[in-house]
C-alpha cells in the first residue's frame, strides 16, 4: 500500500459533514429525552445514519457490518464495525449518543432544532451533546469504508440510545452489554466520545442526592419554649453532618494528579416546609442536596457514614448546638421529641478514573498532543453515567469530546467546525497509532 495510513484516510469533508448533521439536528426536537412526556425516538436518528452507511455495508457488497439493535420499538441503537485482519485487535468509540436534553425554544436566541451555522459555530441542541459526535464518527466510518484500508485491527462505533436519562435502564448501552454485543470490546482501549474541549477527561464524579427532614410539632411562635423548632434542627444538625463529612472524606491526593478542580462536597441545595404563617413554627422541614464525589470515595461508604451521623445526632439530640435561651428539641412537658430523618436518592452514581497506564490513554494524549499542540487531561465532578460500568466490567474506557463544556446542557448550544476537524484527526492517528502498536 501506498501512503500512510493517515494520508489515506485523509481530512473530515466538512460539506459532508454539516449536511449529515443538518438531518441529525432537524431531529433533536424528537430526541428529547424527558420522560414520561418526552420520550426519544433514537431510530429517527439511526435512519440517517443507515442512509449514509448502508451503501457501504455488507449486504451492499461493502466492507461494513452494520446492526441495528433495539430493545425498545423505535428506540434503537447502531453498531458500525469495519473488520481488521487480526482477530482480538480491536478498538472503538462509543458514547455517543443519539438523545439530547430538552431545550425551549423561547430562552433560545435561534431554533435549537435545525441546524444554523455562523461562521465556524454550527449551532443547534445537540451539536456539542452529542449529535455532532454522532455525526463525525458517522463520517470516520463512511471515510474507512470508502478508503478500504488493511487494517490488523477492528474499528468500532457504536451509537447509543437513552444516555440523558440513566434511570431507565434496557435501553441503550445497558442493555447492548448485557446482550453481550459489546463483549469483543474488551480486547482494546475504547473511546467513550461524549465529554468536551478536545482534552481527554480522565476523571468524574460520584453523584448521592439526598433528602434531610426534621420533624418537630406545628406551634404559635410567640411561645417556642413549647415546641421544638425544625427549621432550627435542621441547621444545626446539618452543620454538624457537613463537619462530619468533611473530616471523614477530606482531600484525596490523587485529586492532584487527575485534576480535579475540588475535593468531595457535601452540602443543601434546596429547603422545603408544608406552608403556614411566618407566626407558626412548622412541624417539619426538608433540606435537599447532593454529594459529589471525587472517584476516589465509594458512594456506599458515604451513605452508610451519613447514616450514622445521623442516628449518632438523633440519639445525642439534648446535644446538639441550639440557637438562643429557649431552643431545644427535646420538650419533656409536651412529651417532644426532634427528629432527624436521612433518605437517599435510588440513582446513585459512582465517579470515574480512567487508567492512567493503559494503552488506550498512551494513544489518546498522544494523538491529541499531535493534532491539538499540546495535551492537558481535566477531571470533573459533574457525572457521566454508565461509564463507570463499562470499567466494572473490564474495559478500558477512555473519554474525550471535541464540542464545548461551556454550551453542554446550556441553551444556545453550539461547537465549532475546526474543533470537529481537529476530532476527526485525533481518531485517525490514534487509529494509525494502534495499528503501529498492533504489530
Ligand atoms: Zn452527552
Amino acid at each position: 500500500m501506498g501512503g500512510s495510513l493517515k494520508e489515506e484516510l485523509g481530512v473530515l469533508d466538512g460539506d459532508s459533514f454539516v449536511a449529515l448533521l443538518s438531518k441529525l439536528i432537524g431531529e433533536s426536537r424528537y430526541v428529547q429525552n424527558n420522560p414520561p412526556e418526552l420520550v426519544p425516538q433514537e431510530d429517527r436518528v439511526v435512519r440517517h445514519l443507515l442512509d449514509a452507511l448502508a451503501p457501504y455495508s455488507k449486504e451492499q457488497g461493502g466492507p461494513l457490518l452494520l446492526n441495528h439493535a433495539s430493545f425498545v420499538e423505535g428506540r434503537g441503537n447502531l453498531i458500525v464495525e469495519y473488520p481488521g485482519t487480526v482477530p482480538g485487535k480491536v478498538l472503538s468509540f462509543v458514547g455517543s449518543h443519539m438523545d439530547v436534553v430538552t431545550a425551549n425554544p423561547d430562552d433560545w436566541d435561534f431554533d435549537p432544532f435545525s441546524l444554523s451555522v455562523e461562521g465556524d459555530k454550527l449551532r443547534g441542541r445537540g451539536t456539542t451533546d452529542c449529535l455532532g459526535h454522532v455525526a463525525l464518527l458517522t463520517e470516520l466510518m463512511k471515510r474507512l469504508a470508502q478508503v478500504k484500508p488493511e487494517l490488523k485491527c477492528t474499528v468500532v462505533a457504536v451509537f447509543i440510545a437513552n444516555e440523558e436519562n440513566s434511570s431507565i435502564l434496557g435501553v441503550g448501552v445497558d442493555a447492548l452489554v448485557t446482550a453481550g454485543l459489546l463483549n469483543k470490546l474488551k480486547d482494546g482501549p475504547l473511546f467513550w466520545i461524549d465529554t468536551a474541549d478536545k482534552q481527554p477527561c480522565i476523571g468524574t464524579g460520584g453523584m448521592i442526592a439526598w433528602k434531610l427532614r426534621a420533624t418537630g410539632k406545628l406551634f404559635h411562635s410567640g411561645l417556642p419554649h413549647k415546641t421544638v423548632n425544625p427549621l432550627e434542627l435542621a441547621m444545626e444538625a446539618l452543620k454538624e453532618i457537613q463537619l462530619r463529612f468533611y473530616r471523614d472524606f477530606p482531600p484525596h491526593p490523587m485529586e492532584k494528579v487527575y485534576g480535579f478542580a475540588t475535593p468531595s462536597t457535601m452540602k443543601p441545595t434546596q429547603w422545603t416546609y408544608p406552608g403556614g404563617g411566618v407566626n407558626q413554627i412548622p412541624a417539619e422541614c426538608t433540606i435537599s442536596g447532593d454529594c459529589r464525589l471525587t472517584p476516589f470515595y465509594n458512594p456506599i461508604d458515604v451513605t452508610k457514614k451519613l447514616e450514622k451521623y445521623v442516628d449518632d445526632i438523633n440519639n445525642n439530640i439534648e446535644k446538639l448546638d441550639t440557637r438562643g435561651p429557649v431552643s431545644k428539641y427535646v420538650v419533656l412537658e409536651e412529651n417532644l421529641t426532634g427528629r432527624l430523618h436521612i433518605t437517599f436518592d435510588e440513582d446513585m452514581k459512582p465517579g470515574v478514573a480512567c487508567s492512567l497506564d493503559s494503552l488506550g490513554y498512551h494513544v489518546l494524549c498522544k494523538a491529541t498532543e499531535e493534532v491539538v499542540g499540546y495535551v492537558k487531561p481535566y477531571s470533573i465532578t459533574g457525572s457521566l453515567p454508565l461509564i463507570r460500568e463499562l470499567q466494572d466490567e473490564g474495559f478500558d474506557v477512555q473519554t474525550a469530546g471535541y464540542g464545548l463544556m461551556s454550551t453542554y446542557h446550556a441553551k444556545n448550544e453550539y461547537c465549532l467546525l475546526p474543533d470537529m476537524e481537529q476530532g476527526f484527526r485525533i481518531f485517525v492517528s490514534i487509529i494509525s497509532r494502534l495499528e503501529e502498536a498492533a504489530n
